[in-house]
């Protein structure tokens, strides 16, 4: 199936929609602001070597020296190796000397970045450490056998005049051996430039930065699949194009800039989609519906008819819900980028076949889906446990926060039991404290509630305490807030 990439360009944030016939598939997105420094490689100038506190501060370019620390500097820990005794900073640093290093914390308030000049480059399956002849496996592949295997394979990719190291990312469990070589060779040119670049520029410089949205759109997501990438940024057009030649160039052909009268996303329905995937409910072509709840632990979706269903086709009606559901699930999952244990609750079918058949048509659809899920079968109560594998973070994590009015919950007390809590309260104030009133601030709703169907209950607790109890209509107040205040 082809499928066509859009890319919607602005200085503050890149959105990219991946659609296939019309859908759209996936959406990643990326801020300026949330981008920050670390990854960034920079040849430096030494500003001021510290013996006393084996530091030095570090002139990358930027308002603030940098801080490095000798444990940050290979140079001295290599020594330490062969000698026993890690080698003073003074020894090794001075003022003035040109230095390779990398940002491994941002800068925050006063304090400046900090560095190390251990650098390390990250592809899409391997870390690349040039400095540092080791080869390394995430933990979090497989067993202790599997990632032998993976350090073997990769041990005979590696070029014969290659002195560094690698590290083996999660992303590599089922990698064939091309796609280990490629970023490989990848990795090594990256590196190749970052050191030819260290030679031709000044100190301070940047020489390298963590690759944008784009590139590691052109890097990862697109490939033989894709027919077109259009986006709406000459500028922006033109750097992905030369990333392209260099890296990927069989894409390079297929970019092209979109200078339409209307926006890309627009023109396409992707802000609707947008918008789409955020909300709790998806609407089925056949009437039927998915709710989708997102917890820190898991995801629930609630596979729903929609209204009355016929009674003579009742189970065929079910049936045809559940398929169209299962395709929906699949392509929710992608656009919302949903990671983790998700667990779908499709309508009850008494047929084991249709059962089997909904949840091949599960497994069938997302097969298209880049990132790795696992399906399980049905459990022992007619439920559907799948895992997919965490990437970044979910569109909801990155385009939402959790609502302040109920702290998340989704749900606010009611102008009643908010009332009722009012009156606890004072009751308890009174025993406590002797003002001549009490004034409570609230919302409108509450007070609205306290003048009319609650009147009675405060009037009677004024009469039990003998003090006068005045309402207060605070607008900015949510339904929840209140404060009650000696007068
Ligand atoms: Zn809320």
């Amino acid at each position: 199936m082809t499928e066509e990439i859009l890319v919607n360009h602005s200085a503050h944030e890149t959105r990219i929609a991946v659609v296939q016939q019309g859908v759209v598939q996936e959406l990643h997105l990326e801020r300026a602001a949330s981008r920050g420094l670390v990854g960034n490689v920079y040849l430096g100038r030494v500003s001021r070597v510290l013996p006393g506190m084996q530091s030095a501060f570090i002139d990358i370019g930027l308002e603030r020296a940098a801080f490095l620390h000798v444990a940050d500097l290979w140079q001295s820990r290599a020594n330490s190796q062969s000698t026993g005794h890690a080698t003073p900073i003074e020894k090794l640093l001075f003022d003035g000397k040109p230095l390779l290093v990398q940002v491994i914390k941002d800068p925050l308030g006063t304090k400046g970045a900090r560095l190390s000049t251990q650098i390390s480059i990250a592809g899409r399956l391997l870390v690349h450490l040039p400095q540092d002849p080791h080869i390394g496996v995430s933990q979090r592949i497989g067993n202790d056998s599997e990632r032998a295997l993976l350090r073997s394979r990769l041990q005979k990719l590696m070029p014969e005049d290659e002195r560094g190291g690698f590290i083996i990312r999660t992303s590599a469990e089922d990698a064939p051996d091309a796609e280990l070589a490629a970023d490989v060779a990848y990795l090594r040119k990256r590196w190749r430039e970052i050191l030819d670049e260290s030679q031709r520029k000044p100190a301070p410089s940047l020489l390298y930065q963590e690759l944008s949205l784009t590139q590691r759109m052109l890097r990862d997501v697109a490939g033989e699949a894709t027919a077109a990438i259009q986006i709406d940024s000459a500028d922006e057009c033109q750097r992905m194009i030369e990333f392209a030649n260099t890296y990927v160039p069989g894409l390079a052909g297929l970019i092209r800039t979109y200078n339409g009268e209307r926006p890309l996303f627009e023109l396409h329905g992707v802000e609707g989609e947008i918008e789409k995937a955020l909300a709790r409910r998806v609407d089925l072509k056949s009437g039927g519906y998915l709710i989708i709840d997102q917890t820190e632990a898991l995801t629930t979706v609630d596979v729903n008819t929609g209204g009355y269903v016929g009674g003579r086709n009742f189970d065929d009606t079910i049936f045809k819900t559940n398929l169209e559901a299962a395709h929906s699930i699949a392509r929710q999952l992608r656009v919302r980028n949903l990671g983790g244990i998700i667990i779908v609750d499709f309508i009850d079918m008494t047929s084991a076949e249709h059962r089997d058949a909904v949840l091949t048509e599960l497994k069938k659809a997302l097969a298209r889906d880049r990132t790795r899920t696992t399906v399980n079968g049905f459990t022992t109560l007619g439920l559907i446990e799948l895992t997919r594998k965490r990437t970044r973070e979910s569109l909801a994590h990155v385009l939402c926060e959790s609502c302040p009015t109920c702290a998340g919950r989704g749900m606010l007390k009611t102008p009643r039991t908010v009332c009722y809590e009012i009156l606890r309260e004072i009751q308890r104030e009174a025993r406590q404290f002797d003002p001549k009133e009490f004034r409570i601030l609230a919302s409108q709703d509450v007070v609205d509630l306290f003048l009319e169907e609650e009147a009675q209950p405060l009037a009677a607790l004024g009469d039990a305490i003998g003090k006068r109890i005045s309402l207060q209509v605070e607008s900015i107040y949510s339904q929840e807030q209140y404060d009650i205040i000696l007068v």
